[in-house]
Parts: C-alpha cells; sequence; structure tokens
C-alpha cells in the first residue's frame, strides 16, 4: 500500500491517543493505523530564525514539523487563517478584516512549507492536505513538480458563492484548489458551494462530501466507563438530582453561545417549572484570545453569564455554570452522558462533533436529548435531534422545554435512529472512503 502523507496545520504529538486526542487526531490516526504514514506540519513552537524541521520516528509513523517565525504566527495564523478566512467560511463577511500582507504571509509560510516537504516525498505517496490552512501548499507542490496524487480535505463549510465572492483575491485560492486531484467536504451542501465557485472560473476538480464521523463505539465504551470516575461522581453530586443541560465548545463566534445563553435565559423566565430542576454547564474554553473579535465575544459572554444568574439564581441555586477555563478532555465523556439535553446550537458548524460525542455518549435505556443547529453539518446525519435555528433564541427556548418535557419512550426513539445513523454511515468510515477514491483519481 502507497504511503500516506498527511500535512495538516498542527500535528499531533505522535503518543496522543483516545480521550487526549481531539477528534481530528483520532479519525486521521485511525487512518493511518494500518499503513506507513508521514504526518507534517507546524509544530505549534515559535523560533526566529525557525531551525530545522524537527523529525521523530515511532513505528512506521514518521512526523515532521517546522516552527514558525512570531511574524509568520501572528500573519498566517492568528491574522489571515483565523481573522479572514474562518469568519469568511462561516458565512460571517461583516467580521471579515482583510489585509494584503497577511493573505501575502499566508502564501510565503505554505511556500515554504512545499519547499521542506517536496525532498521528504516518494513519487508513490498519497498527500492529502488538510484545512484552509493550506490551500496555497497544492498550487506549491505542483509547481515544484510534484506528481503525486494530491488530496485536499474541508473542515469547515463553505458559503454559497455570491457570499464568497466577498473575500479579496479570492479567485487566486479558488485556482490554487483546483490543484488537488479530489476535495473532501463535511456536506453536500458545501460541496455544492464549492463546486459551484470552482465552475465559474471553469475549475473542474471534483468535489465530494465525506462527513467527518467519530469512533462510535469507542466513545461509547468510554463514556459508560466514565460515568465511575470521580470527577463525575462529584458533577452528578453536585447537581442534587436536577437535570443537565450541557453545552460543550471553544468560545468561538461561530458557536451561537451568546443566542444560546439568552435562550437559556427565556427558559427560566418562560417555563417556571423548570426553575430549580434544571442546571446548565456551557464549558467553552478561551481560543484565539489574541484576536479582537474573541476578546469582545468573551466580554460579552461574561456580562451575560453574570446577568442570568443574577436575574436567576436563589440563594440554594444557581441555574448556569459558566466555564472559560479549558475542561479535561478526558471528563467530556462522562459529563456528556449523564446530561439529560446536549445543547449544541453553533451558527454556522462545518460538521461538529460534539453533537456526535453527545449521541454516542448516551446510556441506551434512558438517553438524553440533543438540541442542534441546523446550520451544523452533523444536522445532515442526526435527524432525531430537535433541529433549531440558532439565530432564534425563542426557538432554543422552545426546544429545551420539549426535550426536557420528552417521554422516554420518544427519546429512545429519536436516539436509536441517531445511534444508527453514527454507527453505519451510508458512506462508510468518512477517512477510508475519501483515501479510496483519490487512490483510484
Ligand atoms: P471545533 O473543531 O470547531 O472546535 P468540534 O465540535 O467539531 O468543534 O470539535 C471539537 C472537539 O474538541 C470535540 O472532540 C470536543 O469534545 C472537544 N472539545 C470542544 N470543546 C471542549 C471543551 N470545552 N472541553 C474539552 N473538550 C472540548
Amino acid at each position: 500500500m502507497a504511503r500516506l502523507v498527511i500535512v495538516s496545520n498542527r500535528v499531533p504529538p505522535p503518543h496522543t491517543r483516545g480521550a487526549q486526542a481531539g477528534g481530528l487526531t483520532v479519525a486521521l490516526k485511525d487512518a493511518l493505523r494500518r499503513r506507513e504514514a508521514m504526518w507534517f506540519g507546524w509544530s505549534g513552537d515559535i523560533a526566529d530564525p525557525p531551525g530545522a524541521p524537527h523529525s521523530v520516528t515511532v513505528g512506521r509513523h514518521r512526523y515532521v514539523t517546522l516552527d514558525l517565525t512570531p511574524d509568520e504566527e501572528r500573519l498566517y495564523y492568528t491574522g489571515y487563517s483565523n481573522g479572514t478566512l474562518w469568519p469568511m467560511l462561516h458565512y460571517r463577511v461583516g467580521l471579515l478584516e482583510f489585509r494584503r500582507e497577511e493573505e501575502e504571509a499566508w502564501r510565503a509560510v505554505n511556500k515554504r512549507f512545499a519547499r521542506r516537504l517536496l525532498p521528504l516525498l516518494r513519487p508513490d505517496d498519497i498527500i492529502w492536505v488538510h484545512d484552509f490552512h493550506l490551500i496555497p501548499l497544492l498550487r506549491c507542490l505542483r509547481d515544484l513538480g510534484a506528481q503525486q496524487r494530491l488530496g485536499f480535505f474541508l473542515h469547515v463549510p463553505f458559503p454559497p458563492p455570491a457570499l464568497f465572492a466577498a473575500l479579496p483575491r479570492s479567485e487566486a485560492l479558488l485556482r490554487d484548489l483546483g490543484a488537488a486531484d479530489l476535495i473532501g467536504m463535511q456536506t453536500q451542501g458545501d460541496a455544492m458551494h464549492l463546486s459551484a465557485a470552482l465552475a465559474e472560473f471553469g475549475i473542474e476538480t471534483p468535489v465530494g462530501a465525506y462527513p467527518v464521523g467519530i469512533d462510535t463505539a469507542g466513545f461509547s465504551r468510554a463514556a459508560a466507563a466514565a460515568l465511575t470516575k470521580r470527577e463525575t461522581t462529584r458533577l452528578i453530586a453536585s447537581l442534587g438530582g436536577r437535570s443537565l443541560i450541557l453545552g460543550v465548545d471553544r468560545l468561538d463566534y461561530s458557536k451561537g453561545l451568546p443566542h444560546r445563553l439568552r435562550g437559556y435565559g427565556a427558559l427560566l423566565r418562560r417555563f417556571p417549572e423548570h426553575r430549580k430542576r434544571v442546571t446548565f454547564l456551557q464549558a467553552a474554553p478561551v481560543s484565539r484570545g489574541q484576536v479582537a473579535q474573541y476578546r469582545a465575544l468573551r466580554r460579552e459572554l461574561d456580562e451575560l453569564a453574570g446577568r442570568i444568574n443574577g436575574e436567576h439564581a436563589e440563594f440554594d441555586w444557581m441555574p448556569l455554570r459558566w466555564l472559560t477555563r479549558p475542561l479535561a478532555r478526558s471528563l467530556v465523556a462522562g459529563f456528556l452522558r449523564h446530561a439529560r439535553v446536549g445543547l449544541v446550537t453553533p451558527l454556522h458548524d462545518g460538521m461538529n462533533l460534539v453533537a456526535k460525542e453527545f449521541v454516542a455518549s448516551q446510556d441506551p435505556e434512558d438517553p438524553g436529548v440533543l438540541v442542534l443547529s441546523r446550520f451544523a453539518g452533523a444536522a445532515a446525519e442526526l435527524s432525531g435531534a430537535l433541529l433549531v435555528n440558532p439565530h432564534d433564541p425563542e426557538d432554543i427556548t422552545e426546544a429545551l422545554h420539549q426535550a426536557l418535557t420528552m417521554p422516554l419512550a420518544e427519546r429512545r426513539e429519536r436516539w436509536q435512529g441517531d445511534w444508527q445513523a453514527l454507527s453505519n454511515p451510508p458512506g462508510g468510515n468518512w477517512a477510508q472512503a475519501f483515501l479510496e477514491r483519490l487512490s483510484r483519481s
């Protein structure tokens, strides 16, 4: 079997596994397990000047990482990737900040990565590049003469072409994408948008939907086992028999957190029977704290959380637990399992793995209810969830009320459908399906 070369902005350290690893790492490590592979990307470190690539080999897997300079980190990563492309691809043109200097640095870093990668490649490698940070790498590799099969996966949404056209120099980005032999997207809708945008410039690269999945059975086992963990027991004891509504996100404006908190506040006003009977735990660790929009969002949410508690709390009941510190990944599965309601309401999300993790974590005999944004990629697969428009706090309120009062038989029926959908996705394992099609290209 040909060697697989994965290129992504961040490379996980060789020994991260299971509960420590993010969803993408788990999924890709699974694809790597059975074959020889190299994983190439940014080390996460900053150095001036950047030293030689670091290389670690564990068994049949080699990990090669490069450092960024402080300027590269500021312009390529914080600036263009997180400050321009992230809002653009999540339909937030109003938040888009375009600076030519950043776009040029983004291209220059990609060029440097391509130059460093090229001598490490073998003629029959399969190269799989991940996400928006590394779009120009595709064209750079081709320009340097790389002839290998070259795949690209976009983990975030892609807006309709008319919206995407707002991005300055968007044509150049699309032409870079055209250097790939196959492009994978999270949903059919995203694939259609990108195909249409490419077609406007006569670019004919194949684009397909390969919805990213999780290890459903493995996550389910971890969640059941986590129930007896000391921290899960402490959480359950602290709830005093109240129903747990749980949100687990990064603190990001794509996650719809202000609307979500308002929706919960309205639940306590409009449906007072839930007062003192529920606790909403929202974990939202600060992310991308150097980007101005994220700092403003944090202030807004801190204020909103304080207001909800101030308005509704009683001397022996706090309605909202608002956590901006990181929650250990190893705790998430057990907490999700205990939750009566999983509240996942991004304004736009490529997939949203938390939604899938919530379904996987539930007790089949007594499952909780997922309240899910219709604009999360996961909504295309999870028809048993209560789908909401995340821009409408009242819609969230009503879904919360429905979830909290749903009879057991309906909860089971909805959950079973979603469990089936995740356990047997129609396209099979997303990474395998993508790589098989790429190998045939
Ligand atoms: P994104 O990639 O935009 O952060 P996803 O929902 O697709 O969103 O993936 C997030 C991953 O990180 C999931 O595996 C989830 O369990 C984990 N995660 C998200 N927020 C937290 C948190 N507050 N604490 C611990 N893990 C989290």
